[in-house]
């Protein structure tokens, strides 16, 4: 079903805690936890506890999840003082995303160029 956690998603074993994460936040609806690979001096990840493929079907089938990401996301960034920060959903194999479970990069502490790479 819609939403359920799936048996082969890592993130999902996760929010059971069946994986180890350094957690930094948790709510109701959302996990936070430090990149174990970081590209910046912050970088956390907020993924909902709710199974979704991406950012966008997310927010299709729960926005007000989604909405919590996102504040959850900005919590991140005021937790690590950061006045500049980049929020990234990474979606689709073309764009990086390499965990099929919506997840938000929060990233900071370090100059940042645009456009991404
Ligand atoms: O956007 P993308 O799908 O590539 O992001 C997945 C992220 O999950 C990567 O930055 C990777 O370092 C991170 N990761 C993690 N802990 C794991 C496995 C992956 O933080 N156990």
């Amino acid at each position: 079903m819609a939403g359920e956690p799936q048996d082969d998603c890592l993130f999902c074993k996760i929010v059971e805690g069946h994986i180890p994460a350094t957690i930094v936040r948790e709510t109701e609806t959302t996990v936070a936890f430090r990149d174990i690979n970081p590209q910046a001096p912050t970088h956390v990840l907020v993924i909902p506890k709710v199974h979704y493929e991406n950012a966008a079907v997310l927010a299709a089938a729960e926005p007000a999840i989604a909405a919590d990401v996102l504040r959850e996301a900005r919590a991140v960034a005021d937790e690590d003082k950061l006045e500049s920060y980049r929020i990234v959903f990474n979606t689709g194999s073309g764009a990086g995303q390499t965990v099929w479970h919506a997840h938000a990069h929060v990233l900071g502490g370090r100059g940042m160029q645009w456009p991404p790479g």
